[in-house]
């Protein structure tokens, strides 16, 4: 199938909603509008051989035939205006660059002889003005050493600009609908970030362990399905083997897993809570929002690569790689939003429900209690710091500051002591009672045991 078919088909079956589809790159437009520049180019005899063979020359800077520059000058839409130079090789007012074929000689004549250069002659019929060994090698670069050379007299350098209408036209219709996508993409995320934002303050109210049996039982609910969702993966992976964003097909997969996994662990029978339930609904239906967001931003950006391709295959100019640069599209071609909004749910909405892994002791691996904020700001267990000083040990494990022997009574940090009782009471009792025990086989010896002592 054509790619203009499937890209309509796409925009068709997915159930966007009708102002993004209304957004969608104009492929049928552009590929018309290609049209017209294919034609005006080939009418001032610089069909895509022509430019193609001239383009050969441009790995070597001293025998450059024209450039292609998209941000020659700026619109008054402030959008780039592509700009077509050539550079020809003069030697005593004669063009002899070996690299222009016949054609383009008698263009870049009509060109001189429109933008009044009349200095510029161009002998593209006495081929005797060239030196026999360029004429022969005319695959092989001109070399400007050897030129100097060859001649007495120095070669100079001519810079014409070929007037296009068309390809102007082209990157007008393409920035204009990159950037409108752009805002349509910065748009949604704002709308999203918000429902995050407002899911999160609303998991948080529900749950908070204080209200309640029911809250701190959902509590651990949300805890375990956000485990798993963290585990999913399913928009952008932090791992070091897949890193980065995913497309919407991997997206889809693992979703589709992440919802599996909930269903199968039971996990919604778990929220007991009204609210509970609903934020799941809402959390699910957000997530399907970002794949949508996810898809159109993939199908518009393909079509601009392909559009773009498509231009360099008809024209040889070599813009694919240079618009998405110069274009500056900061969301549709960065494909950032699926980044940002990952990142805004684990900020402002997972983070409303803490994670153990966020609380340990770097040293113990248990839950940091009694935490103690030391002046680097690294936070660890009172037991590891107090047998650390013992030891001697001057310096924070994971900072290398010269901190520890500075801890006392006033590094203890209450607030998070006090945020560790509220969400992890199991874990906190556990480690008030390790830390006992612990400290008792220190005062009576290791073969001390914590057991009732049985009367003899
Ligand atoms: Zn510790
Ligand atoms: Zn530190």
């Amino acid at each position: 199938m054509k790619f203009a078919q499937e890209f309509r088909k796409a925009l068709q079956k997915e159930g966007f909603p009708e102002k993004w589809v209304n957004s969608a790159v104009p492929y049928g437009q552009l590929k018309k509008c290609l049209k017209k520049v294919t034609n005006e180019l080939r009418e001032l005899g610089l069909d895509k051989d022509t430019l193609a063979q001239l383009a050969t020359s441009q790995k070597d800077p001293s025998a450059v035939a024209f450039h292609y520059h998209l941000d020659g000058k700026l619109t008054h839409s402030n959008h780039f205006r592509p700009r077509l130079t050539f550079f020809i090789h003069l030697q005593d007012g004669v063009a002899v660059d070996a690299k222009l074929t016949p054609s383009t000689r008698d263009f870049l004549k009509k060109v001189v002889s429109k933008t009044g250069e009349t200095s510029v002659s161009l002998a593209h019929e006495s081929s005797s003005a060239f030196p026999d060994t360029w004429i022969k090698s005319t695959d092989s670069p001109l070399n400007a050493e050897q030129v100097l050379l060859s001649k007495e007299e120095p070669l100079s350098v001519k810079q014409i600009e070929v007037p296009l209408v068309f390809d102007g036209e082209f990157f007008e219709i393409l920035q204009t609908d990159v950037s409108n996508l752009d805002v349509l993409q910065q748009e949604e995320q704002d709308k999203l970030g918000k429902e995050i934002a407002l899911l999160g303050h609303d998991i948080n109210k529900a749950t908070k362990p204080s209200k309640g049996r029911r809250a701190r039982g959902d509590l651990e609910t949300w805890r375990n399905i956000f485990e798993l969702y963290l585990d999913a993966r399913i928009f952008f992976s932090t791992r070091e083997y897949d890193h980065g964003a995913r497309t919407s097909t991997q997206a889809i997969e693992q979703l589709r897993w992440f919802q599996d996994q909930v269903l199968s662990r039971k996990l919604i029978h778990g929220l007991k809570l009204e609210n509970s339930r609903q934020a799941y609904t809402r959390f699910l239906n957000m997530n399907a929002l970002l794949l949508q967001i996810l898809k159109f931003q993939e199908i518009n950006s393909l079509a601009v690569t392909k559009i773009l391709k498509k231009f360099d295959k008809r024209t040889a100019l070599g813009v694919s790689r240079a618009f998405p640069v110069t274009v500056q599209s900061n969301r549709l071609l960065a494909g950032s939003v699926a980044k940002d909004i990952c990142a805004q749910m684990s900020n402002d909405l997972i983070s409303v429900v803490p994670q153990l892994d966020d609380y340990l002791c770097p040293i113990c691996f248990v839950v940091a209690y009694w935490p103690v904020r030391l002046d680097c700001q690294h936070i660890f267990c009172s037991r590891c710091l107090v047998k650390m000083s013992r030891k001697g040990e001057r310096f924070c494990p994971l900072c290398r500051a010269d901190v520890i022997m500075r801890a006392g009574l006033e590094h203890f940090d209450s607030e998070r002591a006090a945020f560790l009782r509220e969400y992890f009471p199991k874990e906190v009792k556990e480690k008030i009672k390790a830390n006992e025990r612990e400290r008792n086989k220190e005062i009576f010896g290791p073969d001390y045991s914590d057991s009732p002592c049985s009367m003899m």
